[in-house]
């Protein structure tokens, strides 16, 4: 697979023609003169899911419902559960005793902290208070960050699923040490961003191809989703789940994604996986996010369908994005995995800033 891989910028004096083609060629700017036939995901200006989708069919009373309840959440933060957040220190004291044995912490939102054969992968680094393109605006996280930013180790590796802005925060990722020796493993359209933001080693993949780093392997893997950053860039540039693996194990991070029933033949082709990422949280209203977001409950069955035999809660709890309860979707989550005889403590909802050991 790494034959096919696109080494956005290696370096300074690669960076004209390596980043200007494959921008060129697949980026946001430029339209695709014809999509490669073998590759039905790739459209003449972007890109689309495998199953066609997404013809993102949304009512207009449900996006003005939609609307309304956002104004009311601006104004008003939920109560947050005991437990749901431990104090910082606590978390990086955690973090420090876990040392170089491989671990995972939950920063919040879709942002986890990997340790795996002694790397440190950090995944949609979203820390900052909103998740939009500015500071006063747009969905306001209701919990600090697991981690402060200026506690997070040296970062060798960052695995980013797609632009939406709590996926893609481009001042958390400004602000993050060392970006001249962080990987970065991005889906095709857009590595330029973060060649802009300073990174120097960026791997813009295609599904289905892999970007090595050292003992690390990532593979970008379909989801069911789409993208978009500005005003007339919808799904020009591509989103992904991702396998992770290292020194034999196997970690499945789903990205932002909606059910489809094309994930057990993913399965069956990638996985299995020790664990497997999934997004729990977002799913209503159905009309609006069955497009793009699982319910808690398609959740754990698309983690099945990868072959996770771990499953964690990832993507709620930290902004709200869709309209259901904010705290709602864990006691769903397992109750469709006791459905689905999973033992209990096969299923695990972090709390943010909590690390545990990957054994
Ligand atoms: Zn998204």
């Amino acid at each position: 697979m790494t034959g096919h891989l696109r080494r956005v910028a290696a370096g300074a004096t690669l960076f004209g023609a390596t980043v200007f083609g494959a921008w060129t060629m697949f980026g946001a700017a430029t339209a695709q003169q014809s999509p490669p036939q073998d590759k039905p995901w790739h459209t003449a200006d972007g890109f689309r899911n495998l199953d066609g989708a997404p013809e993102r069919d949304i009512p207009f009373s449900t996006y003005l419902e939609f609307s309304w309840q956002r104004l009311q959440w601006s104004a008003q933060a939920p109560a947050i559960p005991p437990g749901h957040v431990l104090p910082a220190a606590d978390a990086v004291a955690a973090l420090a005793a876990a040392g170089d044995a491989d671990s995972i912490t939950w920063i919040g939102h879709a942002t986890f902290l990997i340790r795996l054969v002694g790397m440190t992968i950090l995944t949609d680094p979203f820390l900052m208070p909103r998740a939009s393109p500015a500071n006063f605006i747009g969905p306001k996280r209701f919990v600090p960050p697991g981690i402060p930013i200026a506690d997070l180790p040296p970062i060798d590796v960052i695995v980013l699923s797609h632009n939406h802005y709590d996926s893609l925060d481009e001042r958390t990722l400004a602000a993050l040490p060392n970006k001249d020796t962080t990987t970065v493993v991005v889906p095709l359209g857009l590595g330029a961003t973060f060649v802009r933001l300073g990174f120097e080693r960026v791997h813009e993949i295609d599904w289905f191809e892999s970007a090595e780093i050292a003992a690390i392997t990532v593979t970008a893997l379909p989801a069911r989703h789409w993208s978009r950053r500005g005003l007339a860039d919808e799904n020009r540039t591509l989103w992904m789940g991702a396998a992770i693996a290292g020194a034999g194990k196997r970690i499945y991070f789903s990205g932002d994604s909606a059910y489809a029933p094309y994930f057990a033949d993913l399965g069956d082709r990638f996985g299995p996986f020790d664990y497997g990422i999934v997004g729990i949280g977002a799913y209503e209203p159905r009309a609006m996010m069955q497009y793009s977001h699982t319910t808690p409950e398609e959740a754990v069955d698309l983690a099945l369908d990868m072959g996770a035999g771990t499953l964690i809660a990832m993507h709620w709890g930290t902004i709200q994005l869709g309209t259901e309860p904010p705290f709602e979707a864990p006691a769903r989550f397992r109750a469709r995995a006791r459905a689905r005889d999973l033992a209990a403590d096969r299923v695990w909802v972090l709390a943010i800033g909590e690390t545990r050991r990957l054994p």
